[in-house]
């Protein structure tokens, strides 16, 4: 065995030993919220695409048509050759999505974010993340190599203290925080964040990839927000928009400044066109149908209600069961019911809250999800008992 395979394995070890190593679990994804394993159909309550645009005859379309138009791939960074103008056309509509005036199109929502965030600050800077925001905002965080501090979950109190101490010391500050969390549903305290940051002059970036599409009349996050509330909207065309990427919306000298200096724009590969059209026509959707936009909201609603849960406020709903075994359990009953609800452990969440993540979509039918909340009332009052 070389040493890099003697490194891996023992490596690998270490993560069977502390029930870390994940596993790929083929499947193919199918209209209606339906996936299927091992030929087997579920209903997915795990899925991002919120609005089943990923299946969406004209999304799919879309990309086809651009397939045949501008081939496969983009054949370059955009500042060489992968410059084609469907990007800008989605550029365009993203910014007016967020009532900013230029938005930026990158690889994917991770991508985004390690390249926008070192590209704004670096050392002698200061930035403060919710403490439950999303890998990537630590990871640009970590390459930016500014001061990093945390603050308590969607704590405005606890922020404003970690100011107040600091923000003194350094030259430019950054507060990131995310419109819908991921694993809990819940929503950040934008406005009230927006106006402590305008007082100790920081910098907003909020990652909407689960707010989009869903709140806000699609806008997400910033539908019920000045426009000028949030400086830097990132986000993601891969949950609520069916498709591939992801963005940020903000000033023209932001967006303008980004073009040269964001690495994981500079030096990576233009969005695919197929990624790009599916996109721009999931955009049109979420503007022609209000009442597919609406869906996931209302079904996530009618679930907190029948399971007497407090009310949704996105499309996920956590179920919290504590110790993964509970979780796992859980999962494996709502499978046997036809259900695929994921369990989601730590270090993903934190220890001793291990939950299934319930995540609701626009083609879920209401009788199943009654059907669901009914299953899944059944485990809680069993684990109660
Ligand atoms: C999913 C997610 C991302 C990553 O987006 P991709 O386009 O899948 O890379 C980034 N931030 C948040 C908050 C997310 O939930």
């Amino acid at each position: 065995m070389t040493s890099l395979d003697d490194f891996a394995s023992r490596k690998l070890a270490e993560l069977d030993h502390a029930a870390l190593r994940r596993r790929l679990i083929p499947g193919e994804r199918r209209a209606g919220a339906v996936i299927r394993r091992d030929g087997r159909d579920f209903i997915s309550f795990s899925c991002n695409d919120y609005l089943g645009l990923s299946q969406h005859p004209v999304v799919k379309r879309a990309a086809q048509e651009a397939v045949e138009r501008l081939g496969a791939g983009a054949g370059a960074s955009r500042l060489v050759t992968g410059e084609y103008p469907d990007l800008g056309l989605l550029e365009l509509r993203l910014a007016r999505l967020k009532r900013k005036p230029a938005a930026l199109v990158f690889a994917s929502g991770y991508a985004a974010n390690i390249g926008v965030i070192p590209a704004l600050i670096g050392r002698g800077d200061l930035i403060l993340l919710d403490e439950l925001a999303h890998a990537c905002m630590h990871a640009g965080a970590r390459l930016s190599g500014a001061e990093i501090g945390l603050f308590r979950h969607n704590d405005v109190t606890d922020l404003e203290a970690v100011l107040g101490a600091t923000r003194g010391q350094f030259r430019h500050c950054l507060i990131a925080t995310e419109g819908v969390f991921s694993m809990d549903g819940d929503r950040a305290p934008l406005a009230d964040l927006s106006a402590i940051a305008r007082r100790f002059d920081a910098w907003t970036l909020c990652d909407d990839a689960h707010g989009v599409g869903v709140l806000g009349h699609g806008a997400g996050s910033a539908g019920d927000l000045s426009a000028d509330a949030i400086d830097l909207w990132v986000g993601t065309l891969s949950k609520a928009l069916g498709s591939q990427g992801g963005y940020l919306c903000a000033s023209a000298a932001v967006v303008e400044l980004m073009r040269s200096r964001a690495r994981s724009f500079v030096y990576s590969t233009a969005l695919n066109p197929a990624a790009t059209a599916a996109a721009l026509a999931a955009l049109t959707v979420i503007e022609a149908e209000p009442t597919r936009v609406a869906a996931p909201l209302a079904r996530a609603r009618q679930f907190t209600q029948a399971i007497a849960a407090q009310e949704a406020a996105s499309a996920i709903v956590p179920v919290i069961l504590g110790t993964a075994e509970a979780a796992l359990h859980a999962s494996s009953r709502l499978a046997a019911a036809g259900f695929l609800v994921v369990a989601i452990r730590p270090p993903t969440v934190p220890p001793g809250t291990a939950r299934l993540r319930v995540a609701f979509q626009a083609d879920h039918r209401v009788e199943d999800v009654a059907a669901l909340a009914e299953a899944v009332a059944g485990i809680i009052r069993e684990r109660a008992a």
